[in-house]
């Protein structure tokens, strides 16, 4: 019988993992892939974008959930921890945090070296998970295992990944609708655009609320990508999927400015902005297209990185990410129905809900 099997050697998992072991408690991780830690590598272009200096519970989509674990966990101590585990990390202009190197290979390199002591099996899917008396029975590719504590980290299909969902739902677990969220938002506005980037302001109308912020843009040829387009997809993804984007494309001068230099002569809007964006504006209302084009959005469902629903919080324990249904078993990371804005937030989540679950974990093996 193992102490603990934590399915899913992601983000969430091997941090979870990490924690055990300094806790005292040898995990046993399945990982289905055939190397552990594939979306660490990938996140942040590359970069890993881990966390942010700005994290409120504000940031997610269930801020009353999350607040208690955000101030038990908070910035600092989950800074620490990653500093007892050999990774110290570095700020943008944005606040968003990044390992020192600049590189994700140091976040999964450090919690490998951290993983020594651990089972970690790869091309282990698990297939099935059965509650027994006091323990839980999994079944996955290469056998069955015992365990008292079972913590499901398996993320989601974002980016390519695998859904396990079903895995909680079996368990009896409510699980909410599943969207795409940080993407980017879809319209055929923009055709002929692609690859041109802007500097703006930009908001979008979703679900009866007004979301703002300046940031890049970067148009496709079926949309706006970048980071700020991102940012905006978590709202219009937990209102339903679409929205209406308002873009200033110069929001550092006034229309009166603008009026000033460029009325009469439109044609010149070439000296503000790209001249393929300048063109369109121009065939799309000119100088008012410039301060105030808007249009109908809806988030795409390609290219995301984050899954919006999960397992329902009613069905955790807000402290541990304990099921309440079955004591022993744990939703961590994208498995719960959280999800934070773009900007590090979910990579902090899935670090904040391993904490909660090792911490729980280790609580329960001692007693
Ligand atoms: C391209 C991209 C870029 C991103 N960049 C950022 C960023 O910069 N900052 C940020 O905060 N967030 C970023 N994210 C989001 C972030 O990576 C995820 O929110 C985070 O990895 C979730 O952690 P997790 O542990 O829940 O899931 P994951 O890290 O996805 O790990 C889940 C693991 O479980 C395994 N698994 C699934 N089912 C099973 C099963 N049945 N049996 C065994 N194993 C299973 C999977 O193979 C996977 O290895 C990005 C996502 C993508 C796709």
């Amino acid at each position: 019988m193992e102490k603990v099997v934590i399915v899913g050697g992601g983000a969430g998992g091997l941090f979870c993992a990490a924690r055990l072991l300094q806790a005292g408690v040898t995990p046993v991780v399945l990982e289905a892939g055939v190397r552990v830690g594939k979306k660490i590598l990938v996140s942040g272009n590359g970069r890993c974008n881990l966390s942010n200096k700005n994290v409120s519970a504000e940031r997610y989509n269930a801020p009353a959930f999350v607040a208690p674990l955000l101030r038990k966990y908070g910035l600092e101590r989950v800074l620490g921890a990653w500093e007892e585990l050999g990774l110290l990390c570095r700020q943008d202009a944005e606040g968003r945090i990044y390992p020192y190197s600049n590189s994700s290979g140091s976040v999964l390199n450090v919690l490998l070296h951290a993983l020594k002591g651990a089972k970690v099996r790869t091309g282990a899917p698990v297939l099935a998970i059965k509650r027994e008396r006091d323990s839980f029975l999994l079944t996955y590719a290469g056998g069955e295992l015992r365990a008292e504590n079972v913590v499901l980290a398996c993320g989601s299909a974002a980016g390519g990944g695998r859904a396990s969902f079903a895995l909680a739902r079996e368990l009896g677990l409510e699980t909410t609708p599943l969207r795409p969220a940080v993407t980017y938002l879809k319209t055929d506005k923009f055709k002929g655009l692609k690859g041109v980037r802007a500097k703006v302001a930009a908001s979008l109308e979703t679900g009866g609320k007004t979301y703002e912020d300046r940031g890049e843009i970067l148009f496709r040829e079926d949309g706006v990508s970048g980071v700020l387009a991102f940012w905006l997809s978590s709202f219009a993804a937990r209102a339903g999927g679409s929205g209406v984007l308002c873009i200033d494309f110069a929001p550092d001068f006034s229309r009166e400015k603008l009026q000033e230099v460029y009325g009469g002569r439109e044609e010149l809007l070439c000296g503000l902005l790209h001249k393929a964006l300048a063109d369109k504006l121009l065939r799309r209302g000119g100088l008012a297209a410039v301060k105030d084009f808007s249009c109908r959005v809806s988030v795409a469902d390609t290219d995301n990185q984050v899954t919006c629903g999960g397992v329902a919080l009613d069905e955790l324990d807000a402290e541990t990410m304990m099921s309440k249904k079955h004591d022993g078993l744990y939703c961590i990371g994208e498995m719960a129905d959280i999800d934070g804005e773009c900007g590090g937030y979910n990579l902090h989540w899935a670090w904040v809900s391993a904490m909660a679950a090792a911490d729980g974990i280790a609580a329960r093996i001692k007693r």
